[in-house]
């Protein structure tokens, strides 16, 4: 749901989808995510993802790309959603075949429907004795997911991301749906996009996750983010890879803010420093300004 209308149609090119999963706790986000991570044909090339970063992005066999948001919990999805950082496209919906449709089950299906995200389940823990998929499948039509097999348009897909099972298939579920959304973005501009975690680091200073939604973000471009800016002096993948630039559904570690930007704030290469300068002054000024209505009223 990311509106650019400054971009003409013929010069956005196809761009990976961006996941997140979202489930009740203890269903198995975590261990799906781990799980998906090994699916990465690029690994044997560039030896493997070797640091935790709030995003990565795996190869398929077929040469698609999938940018998952690691963020598991529902909070910082929320966190993005509110500063109108739309910066899902699809929701794996993760529920135990064994415990089934829990509360946080139900609150994940509410934000991906506020989101406007097609949902795909993922019926984990298949490897239980206790495994009941079909009870899964009955119970989420009471929340207006109605998978494929009772005659709806969800895809469900029965995993184990502890045997490593049914991955194959979550994939390709994936690629499917991405198909269907036809996501494109134009590569061939400044970028813009999101945080999607930061802090500071001792001796590396302000490290911050971000994820370009259009546009080629470059080694050496300004940046201003919420309101914080910087030159970026370094990009770095989650194989602690140096990259010159990246483009749409594209994330990476950026080195150089002068601070860590909240999650989901949103980010954007400018000009010029004094522009940057200008932006982050003016937002300086609005949150001092709000902070001492908010006091006074
Ligand atoms: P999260 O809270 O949703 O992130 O869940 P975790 O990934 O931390 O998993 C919770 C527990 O369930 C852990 O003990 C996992 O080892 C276990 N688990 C996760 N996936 C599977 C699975 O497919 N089969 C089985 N048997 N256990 C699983």
């Amino acid at each position: 749901g990311f509106i650019d209308s400054d971009d003409p149609e013929e010069a956005k090119k196809p761009r990976p989808p961006v996941v997140t999963v979202m489930g009740h706790v203890d269903h198995g986000k975590t261990s799906l995510l781990d799980a998906l991570r090994e699916t990465d044909v690029a690994a044997g090339e560039a030896g493997g993802i070797t640091q935790h970063i709030g995003a990565y992005q795996v190869k398929l066999k077929s040469g698609d790309r999938i940018t998952f948001l690691d963020t598991p919990g529902h909070a910082a999805f929320s966190a993005m959603r509110s500063r109108g950082a739309q910066a899902t496209d699809i929701v794996i919906l993760v529920v135990a075949a064994d415990d089934g449709v829990m509360p946080q089950t139900i609150e994940a299906i509410k934000h991906a429907q506020a989101a406007n995200a097609p949902i795909i389940v993922a019926v984990n823990k298949m490897d239980r004795e206790g495994a009941n998929p079909q009870k899964v499948l009955t119970d989420l039509l009471q929340h207006e997911v109605i998978v494929e097999s009772m005659g709806g348009e969800v895809q469900a897909i029965e995993v184990s991301a502890l045997k490593k099972t049914g991955l194959n298939d979550l994939t390709d579920a994936i690629t499917m749906q991405a198909e269907l959304l036809e996501l494109t973005a134009n590569p061939d501009r400044p970028a813009d996009g999101v945080v999607v975690e930061s802090q500071v680091e001792q001796g590396r200073g302000s490290v911050a996750t971000v994820l370009v939604k259009r546009g080629t973000l470059k080694r050496g471009d300004i940046v201003v983010a919420g309101s914080q800016w910087g030159r970026v002096r370094a990009l770095i993948d989650e194989r602690n890879q140096q990259l010159k630039s990246i483009g749409p559904s594209q994330p990476a570690e950026i080195l150089g803010l002068d601070g860590a930007p909240e999650p989901g704030e949103l980010f954007a290469v400018v000009d010029s420093e004094a522009r940057a300068r200008e932006i982050v002054d003016y937002r300086q000024r609005q949150k001092r300004q709000s902070a001492s209505a908010a006091g006074t009223g």
